[in-house]
């Protein structure tokens, strides 16, 4: 049986490695299937197939999109999508936006709690890729404000601490409704932690395909807990290590280790075929 990572992050979002040098890692590691679901873009895949066709290792279409629901922002994994689909590509255009927007808005708040920072400076720390919290922390921790990343979140990048910032992202039943239009899957991603029964009924009424059930924030009880909520409803099962490069996450020591087994890949192909051919 082959293993598959399907979640991972890379420089196209707020990822420290490379896509070629993840996908390299992941043949090391010996995944037989790696998915990179970068927040709200899919340069990150584009840009590894090449390698991936070279190491010998399948790469599918992924993405972790920020949906709202309930007033809330929620990570929705997509894959499997027709790349080239123009809703989805108007949709990570919206998004991306949404996230200077959303940055210029952060910005701001920080400024005005006394924190000398300005929005180049965050833009030029995301490089080329997707714009999100953790390039405002990493600035704030080389400016000495914050000792690390996680303090950074604790002290200023919550969304206590934030406030209600007004931000444009798609809700959910638009974000499941293009994906699934592009014959593509979702699963709602790493629920562990977040959401009460109540909310998870809530978020299974979306219509969404599936359930991250294998996450490293899962210990097993949760895990079980979460393929039995999948099965009942009759969803996919999707997992993967959340890996955002050596040192970025406390996730990062799971790669390779925290993996799904092939058959339930196998499972979201099948209804993202039936997809393709309607
Ligand atoms: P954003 O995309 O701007 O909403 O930022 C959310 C991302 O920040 C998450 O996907 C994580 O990768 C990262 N993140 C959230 N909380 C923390 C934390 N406490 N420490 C480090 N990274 C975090
Ligand atoms: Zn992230
Ligand atoms: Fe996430
Ligand atoms: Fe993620």
């Amino acid at each position: 049986m082959g293993k598959a990572d399907l979640h991972t992050h890379t420089t196209a979002s707020d990822g420290f490695l490379t896509p070629a040098e993840l996908v390299k890692r992941a043949k090391k590691k010996g995944l037989e299937t790696l998915a990179i679901t970068d927040h709200d873009s899919i340069k990150g895949f584009l840009e590894g197939k090449e390698t991936a066709d070279e190491v010998g290792i399948e790469l599918i279409p992924g993405v972790e999109f920020t949906a709202i629901w309930d007033d809330r922002e929620v990570h929705l994994l997509a894959y499997l999508f027709d790349e080239e689909n123009e809703g989805v590509l108007d949709l990570l255009l919206r998004h991306k936006r949404a996230r200077r927007e959303r940055m210029k808005r952060i910005v701001s708040t920080l400024n005005r709690n006394g924190v000398d920072i300005d929005y180049d400076e965050v833009r030029a720390e995301s490089g080329r890729g997707m714009i999100g919290r953790p390039h405002a922390a990493a600035i704030l921790v080389q400016k000495g404000y914050v000792g690390s990343v996680n303090e950074a979140f604790i002290r200023y990048l919550s969304s206590e601490k934030l406030g209600d910032l007004p931000v444009e992202y798609s809700r959910i039943k638009e974000v499941i409704e293009t994906v699934s239009d592009a014959g593509g899957v979702t699963s709602i991603a790493h629920p562990g932690p977040l959401y009460s029964d109540r909310d998870l009924k809530g978020l299974i009424a979306t219509g969404v395909d599936g359930i991250e059930a294998i996450h490293p924030s899962h210990p097993w009880p949760v895990q079980k807990k979460f393929s039995e909520l999948a099965k009942s409803n009759h969803l996919l099962m999707t997992g993967g290590s959340d890996y955002h490069g050596t040192g970025r996450s406390d996730y990062d020591p799971y790669f390779g280790i925290v993996t799904i087994g092939d058959q339930y890949v196998a499972s979201m192909k099948r209804l993202s075929g039936r997809r393709k051919q309607n």
